[in-house]
Parts: C-alpha cells; structure tokens; sequence
C-alpha cells in the first residue's frame, strides 16, 4: 500500500507481456518480466529488457529495493538483461547483502555466466534451480523448478506455494511437455509463454494452440498468456484467449501493467491499478 493507491495483499504485475526476438528488439511490448508480492514476500521473475525502469516507473511504484527473489526461467536476453541492475537494486546498491537469486546453473556459471560474478557476490544467496527441489525463498514462500525443454538452454518453469495461500505458476518458454498438465496441477492460476498462434514443431516454444491442448489436462482457474511474439500480437491475443479457454479455465491475454490479484484472480488493466484505491475495480466485471 502507498500513498493513495493500493495493491492488492497478493498479486502480480505483468511488467511486460512481449517475448522472443523482435517484439524484444523493437519493444512491440514491454519485456521486464513479472514482479509478484506473495505471502509479504516480493520478488521478480525474468526481468528483461527494461525492467527496472518500468519497476520504478510503475504507479503505484513498485521499489526494487524492496525485491528479496530475483528468479530466472532461463538465459535468453528477453528473460535476463536487468538481472544484474535489479540484483544491484535489491542489495541497495551493493551494501546490503540480502536476497536470493535463483536461476539455471548455465545462467550462474560456466563460461559466460548472466549473472555477473561480482553481482552474485553481494546478493543474499544464489541458487541453483533443480528440477523437482523446493526453495524456500523466505517468508514461508516456496518455489519449485519444472524441467523445460528450450533451445539448448537450461529452462525452468516454477511453482510457488504458501500456506494458506493459492498455488500458482509460471510456465516459461519451452516445448509442449506431457509433465507439465500433471506437475502444475495445483495452480489457481499459471501464467503461459505462448510466443505465435499456431504450431512450430520445430521450435522450442509454445503456440496458442499448444496452450489449448495443455489446458484441456490442466484445469488451473485462470491463466494469463504472455511473452508474445509479434505474430501473436498482430493476430489478436484477445481473440486467442477467447478460443482456448475451456469450461474449468477463463484465459485473458496478458497486458504490459496488468495486475493480478493472487486472492481473487481479477486482472486490473494498467489504468485500473493507476486509479486511487476507491476507484480500483477490475477489468472483466
Ligand atoms: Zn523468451
Ligand atoms: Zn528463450
């Protein structure tokens, strides 16, 4: 809560809704990823391009100081760019050392690591994500690691859990795998990588149609689609959202400063969590 605006106790803020390539490049969407508050526990995942800014820039403001997870699905430069700076910004610029970055081992080590190694050094703890091994990332707040399967690189998606909380989880970029509907079976709500519309075999990426498929075994309540490509977003995400959601699953095509309220499951547009608190009311009612 701050100033006259509020967030909801548990939540998600969609700080970028594009992925892959070109949508990155010449940011078609915004790319810094998904800041969640969750449990009193406040933390980043993928933060890409222009991450820190749209944390700082966003009203209400979300304070980057404020982070103690900094967690990455993978590498790639559309997940990975503002590790670094919002690691910086986690530990105040470098003289607290506090908070946990928790990423892929070919993201923390070998030959060309994307979390710089005097960085890694002032965090509160780095580690390494195992598929299967829960976190504690503090606050009571869990997350797991789900094996993914994407382009070469060590990806993994993640679920997060706190007691007397809803389970929820971000599935990122990977090819369509039969695990997924059973290992995130416990999520209210996941949100979804769905970088095109139709199927590409070839690549390591889900389409809009692979997300349906997903979703006819996995009956999370809500799932938002994210990281699209520009294909997805020039054909009308809306639209797609519309067709894939099935009985037990309302799917809303994700916005840049979407809100989502982690309690209810309502989606807050950008301008509907700028709006004072009196006037906070959500997007689909
Ligand atoms: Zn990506
Ligand atoms: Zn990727």
């Amino acid at each position: 809560m701050k100033g006259p605006f509020c967030y909801p106790d548990n939540f998600l803020r969609l700080l970028g809704t594009g992925g892959a390539r070109f949508t990155m490049l010449k940011q078609i969407r915004k790319t810094g990823g998904i800041w969640f508050t969750y449990g009193g526990l406040n933390g980043v995942i993928d933060p890409g391009p222009g991450s820190l800014y749209h944390m700082c820039s966003s009203v209400p403001a979300l304070d980057p100081h404020e982070l103690r997870a900094i967690i990455l699905t993978h590498r790639h430069l559309d997940h990975s760019t503002d590790l670094n700076v919002a690691a910086e910004a986690m530990t105040g610029g470098g003289f607290e050392k506090q908070g946990l970055v928790l990423l892929p081992d070919d993201s923390a080590g070998g030959p060309n690591p994307v979390l710089l190694r005097y960085i890694a050094q002032k965090v509160g703890g780095v580690m390494i994500a195992e598929d299967g091994k829960r976190v504690d990332l503090g606050m009571g707040v869990t997350a797991e690691p789900v094996f993914h399967i994407h382009h070469g690189v060590n990806c993994f998606g993640y679920i997060f859990r706190k007691e007397g909380l809803r389970t929820w989880g971000v599935i990122s970029d990977t090819r369509p795998l039969d695990h997924l509907a059973e290992r995130y079976s416990e999520c209210s709500l996941v949100t979804l990588n769905v970088t095109f519309p139709n199927k590409k075999p070839r690549l390591d990426h889900m389409s809009a149609e692979d997300a349906g498929e997903l979703l006819q075994k996995l009956h999370p309540e809500k799932a938002v689609i994210t990281h699209m490509g520009v294909i997805m977003i020039e054909a009308g995400p809306e639209k797609y959202a519309k067709m894939i959601s099935t009985e037990k699953t309302k799917v809303i095509a994700g916005r840049d400063g979407m809100v989502i309220d982690l309690d209810t499951l309502k989606a807050y547009a950008e301008a509907e969590a700028q709006a004072p608190c009196c006037t906070f009311v959500p997007t689909e009612e």
